[in-house]
């Protein structure tokens, strides 16, 4: 999201005539975007601005802006601290970046600008085109949370649930898809919560796989409370939606979900996967994992393996617990560090196993590509299967955009390596 919201402050703060560089010495407006999810957020933009600092030593210092959850969550003390920086500014504020900027261009005084303006932020993206041509581009359908899982920041920095107008959604996908976007990503901190006037995550989807030369759709992040039968019967009823669901679980002990306050047991969490596998085999999952929560026992966390290895994730994001401040989480009695740290390692090591023998099953199958660029290399093309695995092929012909039938030849855990068979260009994507 925060790859999103990145992208419509480039588009707005081009409307008063700043560019993008990739040369930093040559910045008169230094923009970071920060995420608040776990702990060091602050201590990194620290260090980033010490860095800063030493590029414009002997030079007129840029303006300087800290946006993001960090700036929401602590931008009283970023501005008390930090001289250096000129203004902090909240995910929900976005639309004012560029009267804050020119603010600051009259006269450098620190300015906090955290209010929740959430609908206006969004009538402001809407104005403008969006201008990154991505082959696969991202959608924001969905914003803030209100399950308040006891050790999570979101619904503090990023505010109560709000979904956007199906209407603006639509346009906005079409404007893309006209950009060349094939594949879209519709994404919410709940993704599956999406509801605008009884519209909901799934009659989103069928609306837009109604859109010509999009090819490709995909949706992140859900909560297991939210998926609802709807949700389940579109993957039968759209082709385009990708037989990837990624559905963070975070543990695999009923205690542990109660006390994160998750809303879901493991029971249900496996009864939607195995709903799912019944209308597509063919469907992976992917999760999120919490290891060392507070109370977790050396049993929680057998049963946290015993997950992993009955799904089958193909990816698996695992953080140890860390504590938030404003967190209900953040007083509780922690598991021993060195504990929950061998407890982490002993999860990634499994999971990778897991990770790595999936990857080896996919050698000498075949696999539909979508291109989404041409590398540094000559004739090589990056590009992502169904399931969202990258694969690079060599090709004489320019692929971007295109969807090829690869073979798998060989491959490491974070690229598989290809060689194109059948075109599918023709295969009929109809919803
Ligand atoms: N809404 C999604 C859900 O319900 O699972 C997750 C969104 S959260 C932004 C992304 C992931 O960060 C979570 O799934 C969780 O695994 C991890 N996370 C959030 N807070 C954390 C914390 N305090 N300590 C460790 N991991 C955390
Ligand atoms: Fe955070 Fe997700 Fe829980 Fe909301 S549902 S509080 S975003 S982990």
């Amino acid at each position: 999201m925060n790859e999103y919201d990145s992208n419509r402050i480039l588009d707005l703060i081009k409307k008063i005539k700043y560019e993008p560089t990739q040369n930093l010495n040559e910045a008169n407006c230094y923009i970071l975007n920060t995420c608040h999810i776990r702990e060091k957020a602050t201590d990194k933009v620290f260090h980033e601005i010490g860095r800063l600092k030493k590029k414009f030593r002997n030079k007129p210092k840029p303006i300087v802006l800290i946006a993001g959850c960090v700036a929401q969550a602590e931008g009283d003390i970023l501005l008390k601290r930090e001289k250096y920086i000129d203004a902090v500014i909240g995910p929900q504020s976005y639309h004012k970046i560029n009267d804050t900027i020119s603010k600051l261009e009259k006269q450098l005084s620190p300015i906090d600008v955290t209010e929740f303006d959430v609908i206006e932020k969004f009538d402001s993206f809407n104005t403008y085109k969006n201008t990154d041509n991505k082959i696969s581009s991202f959608l924001t359908i969905q914003e803030g949370c209100d399950k308040f899982c006891k050790f999570c920041v979101v619904p503090y920095t990023r505010g109560p649930e709000y979904s956007r107008s199906s209407t603006e959604l639509i346009m906005e996908a079409n404007q893309l898809v006209e950009n060349g976007a094939r594949e879209i990503i519709l994404l919410g901190q709940n993704v599956n919560a999406y509801n605008y006037k009884e519209n909901k995550l799934s009659d989103l989807i069928l609306e837009i796989s109604k859109i010509k030369n999009l090819k490709r759709i995909r949706y992140t992040t859900s909560h297991p409370k939210d998926f609802t039968e709807d949700l389940i019967e579109i993957h039968k009823n759209c082709k385009k939606l990708m037989p990837l669901i990624h559905l963070p679980v975070q543990s695999g002990s009923n205690k542990i979900l109660e006390a994160m306050n998750r809303k879901h047991t493991v029971e249900e969490y496996l009864k939607i996967c195995k709903k799912l596998l019944k209308i597509n085999p063919e469907i992976k999952f992917s999760s999120d994992f919490i290891v060392g929560y507070p109370g977790e026992t050396k049993d929680d966390f057998k049963n946290t393996i015993k997950l992993v290895n009955q799904i089958g994730f193909i990816n698996s994001f695992s953080f140890m617990f860390s504590a938030r401040p404003g967190t209900p989480a953040y007083d509780l009695v922690r598991v021993d560090e060195s504990e929950a740290k061998n407890r982490l390692i002993k999860f990634q090591s499994i999971a990778e196993d897991i990770k790595t023998s999936y990857r080896k099953s996919l050698i000498n199958k075949t696999v539909n590509v979508l291109f989404e660029n041409s590398m540094k290399k000559e004739n090589r093309y990056f590009g992502r299967d169904e399931h969202f695995n990258a694969v690079i092929v060599q090709s004489k012909q320019d692929l971007t955009g295109k969807i090829k039938n690869v073979k798998i030849i060989k491959g490491n855990q974070n690229t598989l390596y290809g060689e194109i068979t059948l075109n599918l260009d023709q295969t009929n994507y109809a919803a």
